[in-house]
């Protein structure tokens, strides 16, 4: 039987449409509208796309958006300071550092220059952590919009095989992360792993988080494994062999139209939240309130 298709559009349009009414309903209680700020580092024309296309969104739910475009020279420290700025700037939410950023800079360094309460694309090191160890921060948005697909499709994740190809920060690692404490047992594929099609066969549910097309053969896809491919590479081509895949999984994800745009939804929301509990700390502090503002997760349940 051929797979289920996962429609990660739907899924993520049906998440937006949410956003929009919880952020016009925050901008008239506060008269605040949330902004995220996206930082790229040279001119990658994808990454450039990726982000023109996150401003977009970020507008059509209500927000706004506001790109730091810096030259490809820039170094370290340079990028350093301007993510510092952009933490100290009370008028921006979020910060998004585009990656990849050029080789020739520290990137953990950049990410670990945004301050944890607008880190909303998750990718500092307290934030990993939280993933890892207590949950609550905010999460990687690729990996945490995977898992609002692998919901959407029923899969119990607690005692299931998941396969994460790819281990980068932003990516696959805190994938892992996060199907571990949804009870999942996790292996972890890279470019070291051999054998990567027994490990592959061996899975209820895949992870493909790699880059290189079609790295995964259709006719290595236990019957009826749900398979996620978060690769995107030239010519809308993922990195599941999808046409071979289908008559073997039970679902997966097309790419494009798949972890993209559910990526770019949990990104806006998370703004929204920082945005939320911003809003509450500032309340707190004009009525000399000396409580600290409430967790991000518990603020954002609020809307
Ligand atoms: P990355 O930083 O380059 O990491 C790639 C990972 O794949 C590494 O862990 C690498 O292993 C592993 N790998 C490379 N060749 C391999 C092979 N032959 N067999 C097994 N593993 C291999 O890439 P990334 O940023 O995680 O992105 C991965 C893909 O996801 C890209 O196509 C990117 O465009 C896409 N992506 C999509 C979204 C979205 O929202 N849809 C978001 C982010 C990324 P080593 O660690 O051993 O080098």
């Amino acid at each position: 039987m051929a797979a289920r298709i996962i429609d990660g559009r739907a899924i993520a349009d049906a998440a937006l449409a949410d956003l929009s009414v919880r952020t016009r309903q925050f901008r008239d209680e506060t008269g605040h509208v949330p902004c995220l700020a996206a930082v790229i580092v040279g001119a990658d024309p994808a990454s450039k796309a990726y982000v023109q296309m996150k401003a977009k969104r970020s507008v059509v739910v209500g927000m706004t958006s506001r790109t730091v475009e810096l030259p490809v020279s820039t170094t370290t420290e340079e990028l350093v300071d301007v993510l510092r700025a952009s933490s100290a700037d009370p008028s921006i939410d979020g910060i998004l550092l585009q990656h990849p950023v050029p080789g020739h800079i520290d990137e953990r360094a950049a990410f670990d220059a945004i301050s944890a309460d607008k880190d909303v694309d998750g990718v500092t090191s307290a934030a990993f952590a939280a993933m890892a160890l207590t949950g609550g921060g905010f999460e990687s948005c690729t990996p945490s919009g995977i898992l609002r697909l692998l919901d959407a499709t029923g899969v119990e994740l607690t005692g299931k095989h998941a396969v994460v190809v790819g281990r980068s920060p932003i990516l696959g690692l805190p994938m892992g992360m996060l199907l571990l404490r949804r009870g999942a047992t996790v292996t972890y594929c890279h470019s070291r792993t051999v054998d990567l099609a027994a490990h592959v066969a061996s899975a209820d549910v895949v992870i493909a988080a790699v880059g290189v097309p079609e790295l995964i053969k259709g006719a290595w896809i236990k019957p009826g494994a749900v398979v996620i491919d978060a690769g995107y590479n030239e010519g809308n081509v993922g990195d599941v062999e999808y046409a071979a895949a289908l008559p073997h999984a039970g679902a997966i994800t097309p790419v494009p139209g798949g972890v993209g745009p559910m990526t770019v939804a949990v990104l806006l929301e998370q703004t929204l939240a920082a945005a939320v509990r911003a809003a509450e700390v500032r309340a707190c502090s004009e009525n000399h309130d000396s409580r600290v503002g409430p967790d991000p997760v518990i603020a954002s349940d609020r809307l």
